[in-house]
C-alpha cells in the first residue's frame, strides 16, 4: 500500500511526515523543483515573503517540533508590536492580546469600551458583515489595530473582509502566549523547508520534484490512476492519495469540486541591506509598507491585500517603501546605518497568495471526495483563514483520514 501525497506545501509536508512516521510507504509528488509552496525559499535564499506565526498556531508549532526546527523561530518583539504611523510620525508599541491591554502603555490607539464590545461581537461570530462596517463607530481602533490585523490575517481589505472570519482569529488570541509573534531567524529555507525534507527522508518517504499531477482518473468513486509529468501510476485497491494542491489545481483535477475562486495578492520587497542587531519586526500605519522584517540577511517588507500595488514597478515601490522604513527604524532607534539612498531591492509578487476572505459562507470542500482520496490545503480548513496553521491542520486531518482507511 502506497500513500501518494501530491503537493509539497505545508499541508502536503505535514501529511506526508505524519503518515511516514506512522509506518506507511509514502511518496510525495511536487510539481515545482522545490518544496514549501507559497511558503518557500527562492533560489537566491530569500523567502518568497515574510511568514509569521502566532503562539496560537499549535498545529504549525507541532510541525516545527516534529522536524526539529522550533528553535530557529524567534519572538522579535516580546514587549509588544512596534507601530510607526506615517501620518504623524508617532511610534508606539501595542499588544495583540486583549488581556495585555490592562497595561495602558500597550493598548491599541482609540480603545474604548464600545470598541471592545465590537471586537467581542466579532469574536463571538454571531453575524457576518464587512469588518469596516462593524468598526465604523471606532475609526481610530480600526485604523490602529483592527485593519492591520485583518489585512495580515485575512489578506483582504477591511471594506470587504468578513467579520466572522476575523472572529476566528480574535478567538484564538485569548489564551496565554497565544498572541506571541514568531518569525524564522534565517529564513524559510534553513528554518522550515530543509528540515522538513530531512525529516521525511529519515522517515523513509520518497520525494519527487518536477512531478506535476497532470490528471487523475477516477472510477466508481475511487482514484485509479495518477498521470504525473513523466509517468502514469496505476493505483491498486490499497493505495490512497492526499491532494494537497491550491484550490485552482484541485478544481482542475476533480470535476465538480467547489473551491474559492477569488484570490488576493501579497507584495514582498526584499532590500539588500543587512540588519545590524537582533531580528526585529515593525508595523507601519498609513503608508505603502505594512510590516518590516529586519534580519542579518536583509530587510523585507510585506504588503498584503496588495490589489493596488500588484502591477507597480519595483523602481516606483522601492524608494517609497525605503523612505517609510528609514523613518520607522529611526523612530524605534534600531541599530546600524540606515542610508537615505534606497538599497538594491527585489519585488516578489504572489498574485494568488490566498483566497479572499469576504463576507458569506466560503465553499467548503469535502475532506474525502473519493473513497481513497483526501483533500488538504489551507483553503480546505473552514475554521481559519488561509494560513500556515490552516494548512497544517488540514494536513493532519487528511493524514488521519487516509492513515486509518481500509482498502477499497
Ligand atoms: C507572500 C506570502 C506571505 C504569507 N504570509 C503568511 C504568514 O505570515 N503567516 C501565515 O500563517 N501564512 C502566510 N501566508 C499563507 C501561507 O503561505 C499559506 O497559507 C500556506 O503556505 C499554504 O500551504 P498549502 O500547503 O495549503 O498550499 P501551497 O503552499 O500552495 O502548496 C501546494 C503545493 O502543491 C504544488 N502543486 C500545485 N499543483 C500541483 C500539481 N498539479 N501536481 C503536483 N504538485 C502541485 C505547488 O507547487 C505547491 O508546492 C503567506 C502566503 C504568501 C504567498
Amino acid at each position: 500500500m502506497t500513500l501518494h501525497v501530491v503537493g509539497a506545501g505545508i499541508a502536503g509536508l505535514v501529511a506526508a511526515l505524519a503518515l511516514a512516521r506512522a509506518g506507511h510507504a509514502v511518496t510525495l509528488h511536487e510539481a515545482a523543483p522545490v518544496a514549501g509552496g507559497r511558503c518557500r525559499a527562492l533560489p537566491d535564499g530569500t523567502d518568497n515573503g515574510t511568514h509569521a506565526l502566532m503562539g496560537a498556531n499549535h498545529a504549525a508549532l507541532r510541525f516545527l517540533d516534529a522536524i526539529g526546527a522550533r528553535d530557529g523561530w524567534v519572538e522579535p518583539e516580546p514587549d509588544g508590536l512596534p507601530l510607526f504611523d506615517v501620518a504623524d510620525g508617532s511610534a508606539r508599541r501595542i499588544a495583540a492580546a486583549p488581556l495585555a491591554w490592562r497595561d495602558p502603555a500597550r493598548r491599541p490607539p482609540g480603545l474604548t469600551l464600545g470598541g471592545v464590545v465590537a471586537l467581542a461581537g466579532m469574536a463571538a461570530g454571531i453575524t457576518d458583515r464587512p469588518v469596516a462596517e462593524v468598526m465604523a463607530k471606532h475609526p481610530a481602533l480600526l485604523r490602529g489595530f483592527v485593519e492591520p490585523l485583518t489585512v495580515a490575517a485575512l489578506n483582504t481589505p477591511v471594506a470587504e473582509a468578513s467579520s466572522a472570519r476575523l472572529g476566528q482569529v480574535l478567538r484564538r488570541l485569548r489564551g496565554a502566549g497565544a498572541a506571541r509573534l514568531l518569525v524564522e531567524r534565517e529564513g524559510l529555507g534553513p528554518g522550515l523547508v530543509a528540515p522538513a525534507l530531512a525529516a521525511l527522508r529519515d522517515a523513509g518517504a520518497t520525494v519527487r520534484f518536477g512531478a506535476r499531477l497532470r490528471a487523475l482518473t477516477t472510477a466508481e468513486g475511487r482514484a485509479v490512476a495518477l498521470h504525473l509529468a513523466e509517468e502514469t501510476l496505476t493505483l491498486d485497491a490499497a493505495d490512497a492519495v492526499i491532494l494537497a494542491v491550491p484550490p485552482w489545481e484541485a478544481a482542475r483535477l476533480i470535476t465538480g469540486l467547489r473551491v474559492p475562486e477569488r484570490h488576493a495578492p501579497i507584495l514582498n520587497l526584499h532590500f539588500d541591506h543587512p540588519g545590524a542587531g537582533p531580528v526585529r519586526f515593525l508595523g507601519v500605519l498609513g503608508g505603502l509598507v505594512q510590516w518590516v522584517l529586519v534580519r542579518p540577511t536583509g530587510v523585507s517588507v510585506t504588503v498584503s491585500a496588495a490589489d493596488a500595488e500588484a502591477d507597480d514597478a519595483v523602481e516606483t515601490l522601492a524608494p517609497r517603501a525605503w523612505t517609510e522604513i528609514t523613518a520607522a527604524v529611526r523612530a524605534f532607534g534600531l541599530p546600524g546605518v540606515w542610508p537615505d539612498v534606497t538599497p538594491a531591492c527585489r519585488a516578489v509578487k504572489e498574485r494568488r497568495a490566498t483566497p479572499r476572505h469576504g463576507v458569506g459562507v466560503p465553499p467548503v470542500a469535502p475532506r474525502q471526495p473519493l473513497r481513497n482520496l483526501a483533500l488538504a490545503g489551507d483553503w480546505t480548513w473552514a475554521g481559519l483563514p488561509a494560513t500556515i496553521e490552516a494548512a497544517a491542520l488540514s494536513g493532519e486531518a487528511a493524514a488521519q483520514v487516509m492513515g486509518r482507511r481500509r482498502a477499497g
